[in-house]
């Protein structure tokens, strides 16, 4: 960067200025404190010079070119671009008097401010913003607004460009004053999620500006003005500085600003496609706002969009900038298509996969399910019989008491016993009384209700419970079951068998009696077992009520 003298009534500035003071307070001290920094960037002596001749009409154009010409290294490269494609002149441009009378004093202007931007800001610190990338939006920008203004009638193109390249000076502003609160800016800026293309009213420019207010207090478009203003730059650049976001927001009523204000503000929307990862949504705004703004044709604006890529690599090489070479718009479109339907591609994929994963969970849950019922079952199932044991059968009459209380319903329990059966397993054999035992158990089970049940109460002992059923039920179902079992020949394949049963029942009504448990039901069972017994076995007993005292009883 040039160092060059400030003016002295820029940096004796105590108060802030008054164009400041309809801004909102922390703007108005932000902005005062940029414009006071000691690291506040300043144009080029020569760019001032030639803009107060410039802007004086009786400046000749010799004046013009002898202050240019002082400056060696921008004179050569003043005839560099002017002999560049850039400026399409038939015959060569060998010297600065030749170039401001051929190209004008607008142009010439518009080349030596566009040097002076191009040189601030060499001796960057080490911050998030990257200096090369500015310059390459911008560069960007320039053509773009260049490219624009041809289309557009009595627009000066050279004007145009150095609009474009300035219209963000700000943050290169922001960037060399503001290290450390800028930093801050662009750290969310990378980190904040890019605004969805659906979302109209809000997007990266929008996430910018909100978080340049609270991370700075002012924007960079009201930061580049005022410092625009304090370089003394033309108000046909001071205006796209500040407004080129919000053309509408500008009090200007001039046509010819509010065109410079629109190429601005396309211009940067046209410089989004290339630099924001959403180059469909700044390339359909670009189109809707360059036929709204200035009343571009559609094929003006195929023109301008097919011929940027090639134009921005022009003007790199004009002014001398290294830049990453930019894809022509429609690759860049293209591309964007495809990584949206490689997202969707991938977004069916992941849904696919979700289903899957959903489906496999589901029958893993089943299973899962299966194994926990199955794993209760053979708690609850005896191992020899395949009939329920004891601790379900304690459970199930519990909850068939309840359920008795509710419906207001008898309910009858039976116990069983297998008369003789140790002499069964003496004179057979063990095994041959497990055979009897599963057997007898298979067969009782044919006989009975699907919701009774029956359960090993332990031994040759089992346990019938018969929901909703009254002591005369009670009594028939025994005796059917009794009967059978002594009717019945188990058969192993080796020996046949017959054995006979010993039932005891009881009933009763729990929800009128609300003094009797379950263990008394129990023990009125086991207890007109015992009689049974008593009475010569193979034969039923009802209990009675009355007794509930455990009665004692052996086998003989
Ligand atoms: P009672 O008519 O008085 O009931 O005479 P009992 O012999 O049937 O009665 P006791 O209680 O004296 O004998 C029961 C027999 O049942 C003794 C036991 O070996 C047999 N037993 C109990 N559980 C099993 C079993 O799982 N398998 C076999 N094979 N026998 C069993
Ligand atoms: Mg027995
Ligand atoms: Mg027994």
């Amino acid at each position: 960067m040039q160092t060059n003298t400030v003016p002295t009534s820029v940096r004796t500035v105590t108060a802030p200025p008054s164009s400041l003071k309809a801004t909102h307070p922390p703007a108005e001290e932000a902005i005062y404190a940029i414009l006071h920094s000691k690291d506040l960037p300043t144009l080029p002596a020569l760019a001032s010079k030639l803009l107060e001749l410039t802007a004086c009409e009786e400046t000749t154009l010799a004046e013009i070119a002898h202050v240019i010409t002082q400056d060696i290294a921008l004179s050569t490269k003043i005839l560099r671009v002017a002999n560049s494609a850039f400026f399409v002149f038939p015959q060569k441009i060998t010297s600065i008097n030749q170039a401001v009378s051929v190209l004008g004093t607008s142009a010439v202007r518009s080349l030596v401010l566009s040097f002076s931007f191009l040189s601030i800001g060499k001796q960057q610190r080490h911050t998030l913003f990257n200096l090369e990338q500015f310059w390459e939006r911008s560069l960007i920008q320039a053509t773009a607004a260049k490219l624009i203004s041809e289309q557009v009638p009595n627009m000066d193109a050279e004007e145009a460009f150095t609009i474009g390249l300035l219209q963000n000076i700000g943050k290169l502003v922001l960037a060399i004053t503001m290290p450390h609160a800028y930093d801050k800016v662009l750290e969310h800026l990378q980190k904040q999620p890019v605004p969805p293309e659906n979302n109209s009213s809000h997007d990266i420019t929008a996430t910018e500006r909100e978080l340049e207010l609270r991370y700075i207090g002012a924007t960079h478009t009201e930061v580049g003005y005022h410092v625009a203003k304090i370089w003394q730059l033309p108000e046909n650049l001071l205006l796209p500085i500040r407004y080129h976001h919000c053309p509408d927001d500008c009090d200007e009523t001039s046509p010819a600003y509010k065109q410079i204000l629109h190429i601005a503000h396309l211009a940067n929307i046209l410089s989004l496609l290339f630099c924001t990862g959403q180059p469909e949504r700044y390339h359909k705004l670009f189109r809707q706002r360059a036929r709204k703004l200035l009343g571009l044709t559609t094929v003006r604006v195929n023109m301008i969009l097919k011929t940027i890529d090639k134009v921005i690599d022009q003007s790199a090489h004009s002014f001398g900038l290294k830049i990453t070479p930019v894809k022509p718009v429609a690759e860049i479109l293209q591309e964007a298509n495809l990584r949206l339907s490689l997202l969707n591609l991938s977004y069916e994929e992941m849904n696919r996969e979700l289903i899957k994963s959903k489906l496999e969970l589901e029958r893993l849950t089943e299973e899962l399910a299966q194994k926990n019922r199955m794993l209760e079952n053979l708690a609850n199932i005896d191992g020899l019989t395949e009939i329920h044991n004891h601790r379900y059968f304690q459970n199930f009459l519990e909850s068939e008491i309840n359920r008795s209380i509710r419906t207001k319903r008898p309910l009858s329990l039976l116990l069983a016993d297998i008369d003789h059966f140790k002499a069964f397993n003496d004179t057979y054999g063990h095994q041959a009384g497990d055979f009897l035992l599963k057997e007898f158990c298979r067969v009782t089970k044919e006989i009975i209700r699907e919701y009774d049940l029956i359960a090993r109460y332990g031994g040759e002992e089992f346990a019938y419970v018969f929901p909703e059923t009254t002591a005369d039920e009670a009594m028939l179902i025994a005796e059917k079951i009794r009967k059978n079992t002594e009717e019945c020949i188990f058969n192993d394949g080796v020996n046949v068998y017959q054995v006979t049963i010993s039932i005891g029942v009881a009933n009763a009504s729990f929800a009128d009696d609300g003094t009797i448990s379950k263990n008394d039901l129990i023990t009125m069972a086991d207890n007109a077992l015992y009689d049974a017994k008593n009475s010569g076995r193979n034969c039923v007993v009802l209990g009675s009520t009355a007794s509930r005292k455990k009665k004692r009883w052996f086998a003989f």
